[in-house]
C-alpha cells in the first residue's frame, strides 16, 4: 500500500532552515547530519527547487524528501526594471498582502534590499510602508526566498554561475528587529559558506531602534548595523519615529555603543531622512554633532547617511532641497563626521527607500493612527521656506 505525500503546506519548507536547522530536520528523517550540507548547497548555491535534480543524493533520501519536504519560493506578482538597472519585484505573501525586494546594481557590488514584514507597526511619519500599517511577520522562508529567487534569477539573466548579489540590506518593508526569530536563521543562511557566503560586513540590518533586540543581535548574529535616526533630539524623534517614545535617544545610543563591541564594522551607520523644514536646519546638524560626539564617555563611532526624502502623497512632507542637503552634509563633515548622501535609485519604478508599498491589509490600524496624527502636524522650523515640490 502506498501512502500519499502530505499536502505541500504540511511539508517542511526547506527555505525555513539555516544549516543547523536543516541538519536537525535530516536527523528526523533518519539521515546523517552531513547530508544537510549537500542539500543546503543544492538549494542555495545551485538554486534547486526540486529533489529530482539532486542526483548525488541517494534515491532513498530523495524519496523521503519528496514525502516530507518542499522548496517553496514566493509567487511573483510583478517585476519592474528601471532605466538605471534597478529591478523591483513584488511578491504575493497570501491573504491579500504583498512585499517587495529591490536589486541595485553598482560597479563594484550588487545589493539586494529585502523585506522582513508585510507592512510595519512602527508607523514612521515619512515612510510609505509605515502608513500602510502592519499585516504580519514574514517567515524565515519568505525572507530567504527573496534572496534565493533574486540571486538565481540574476545568474540566469547575466548567464553566469558566479555570485551576483554581494550585499544584502534589510531595508525593504518592515522592522526586522520586530521579527527577530525569523530574521536570525535567515541571516545565518545568508552568511553560511554553504549558503550565500556573504560577509558579515556586507549584510546590514537596518532598525528604527528596537533596543533589546539590538543587544540580542550582537550576541546571536552580529552583522553590520544601520540605525534610522532621522532626528537629533527626542521631541522631534518622538514625532517622526514613534518607537522613540519607548526607546529614547540616550538609550538607543547606549545600545549602539554596546553593539559596536561585537559588530563586524567599527562604526554604526546612522540614516537620516532629509525632510524639508522639519529636520534639515543648521541647528539640527549642530545638535546631531553634539549628540554623537558627546554621548557617553567617548561618543558613538558612526557614519551619517543622509537620505533625500522620497515623497509619497499621504505623507504631507516634502524633500529637502538639494543645496540644503549638501549644506547639512558639509556641516557634519566639517565637524569630522563621515557623511554621505544616498543616491536615489530606481526613481522611475518607485523603488527608492520608503516607497516600497507592496499592498498590505492593515490589521493594526496604524495607517489610521498616522492619518490622525497628521492633523497635529509638526510646525515647520521658523525661517525655513518649505519648497513647493520638495525638489530643488
Ligand atoms: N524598518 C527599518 C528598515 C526599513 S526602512 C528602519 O526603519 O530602519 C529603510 C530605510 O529607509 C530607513 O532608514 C527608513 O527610515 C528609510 N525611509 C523610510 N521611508 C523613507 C522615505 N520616504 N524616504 C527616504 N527614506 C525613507
Ligand atoms: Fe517601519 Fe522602518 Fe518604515 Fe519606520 S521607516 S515605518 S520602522 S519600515
Amino acid at each position: 500500500m502506498t501512502t500519499a505525500s502530505p499536502e505541500p503546506s504540511r511539508r517542511a519548507n526547506l527555505l525555513d532552515f539555516d544549516l543547523e536547522g536543516l541538519a536537525a530536520f535530516c536527523e528526523t528523517l533518519g539521515e546523517k547530519r552531513f547530508r544537510a550540507t549537500q542539500l543546503f548547497r543544492w538549494i542555495h548555491q545551485r538554486g534547486a527547487s526540486g529533489f529530482d535534480q539532486m542526483t548525488d543524493l541517494a534515491k532513498s533520501l530523495r524519496g523521503k524528501l519528496q514525502g516530507a519536504a518542499c522548496i517553496q519560493g514566493l509567487s511573483l506578482l510583478t517585476q519592474q526594471e528601471s532605466s538605471d538597472g534597478t529591478i523591483k519585484w513584488l511578491f504575493d505573501v497570501g491573504g491579500g498582502n504583498a512585499v517587495e525586494s529591490v536589486f541595485i546594481p553598482e560597479d563594484d557590488r550588487g545589493t539586494l534590499c529585502v523585506s522582513s514584514q508585510a507592512g510595519c507597526a512602527v508607523g514612521c511619519r515619512f515612510c510609505s510602508t509605515g502608513h500602510q500599517g502592519f499585516a504580519r511577520n514574514l517567515s524565515t522562508a519568505e525572507i530567504v526566498a527573496q534572496l534565493w529567487f533574486a540571486e538565481h534569477f540574476l545568474r540566469k539573466r547575466f548567464n553566469t554561475s558566479d555570485r551576483v548579489i554581494s550585499n544584502v540590506v534589510m531595508m525593504g518593508m518592515g522592522e526586522p528587529l520586530q521579527n527577530y526569530s525569523a530574521l536570525v536563521p535567515a541571516l545565518r543562511t545568508m552568511l553560511d559558506d554553504h549558503g550565500y557566503g556573504l560577509s558579515r560586513r556586507r549584510v546590514t540590518v537596518s532598525t528604527s531602534g528596537v533596543v533589546p533586540m539590538m543587544d540580542r543581535l550582537a550576541q546571536d548574529c552580529p552583522v553590520a548595523l544601520a540605525v534610522s535616526l532621522h532626528a537629533p533630539n527626542d521631541v522631534l524623534r518622538d514625532n517622526l519615529v514613534p518607537l522613540n517614545r519607548k526607546y529614547p535617544l540616550a538609550e538607543l545610543l547606549d545600545a549602539c555603543n554596546r553593539y559596536l563591541e561585537f559588530a563586524p564594522r567599527d562604526f554604526i551607520t546612522f540614516e537620516y531622512c532629509m525632510l524639508d523644514g522639519v529636520n534639515d536646519q543648521p541647528e539640527h546638524a549642530d545638535q546631531l554633532i553634539t549628540l554623537v560626539r558627546h554621548h557617553g564617555a567617548r561618543g558613538v563611532s558612526c557614519k551619517l547617511n543622509l537620505i533625500p526624502f522620497n515623497p509619497f502623497p499621504q505623507s504631507g512632507l516634502t524633500r529637502s532641497p538639494h543645496n540644503r542637503v549638501l549644506a547639512f552634509a558639509k556641516r557634519l563633515s566639517d565637524a569630522g563626521i563621515v557623511t554621505t548622501v544616498r543616491k536615489t535609485r530606481g526613481d522611475d519604478i518607485d523603488a527608492a527607500c520608503g516607497q516600497l508599498a507592496g499592498d498590505v491589509r492593515d490589521r493594526t490600524r496604524v495607517g489610521e493612527r498616522i492619518a490622525q496624527q497628521r492633523t497635529i502636524m509638526l510646525k515647520p522650523v521658523p525661517g525655513a521656506p518649505a519648497t513647493k515640490e520638495g525638489n530643488p
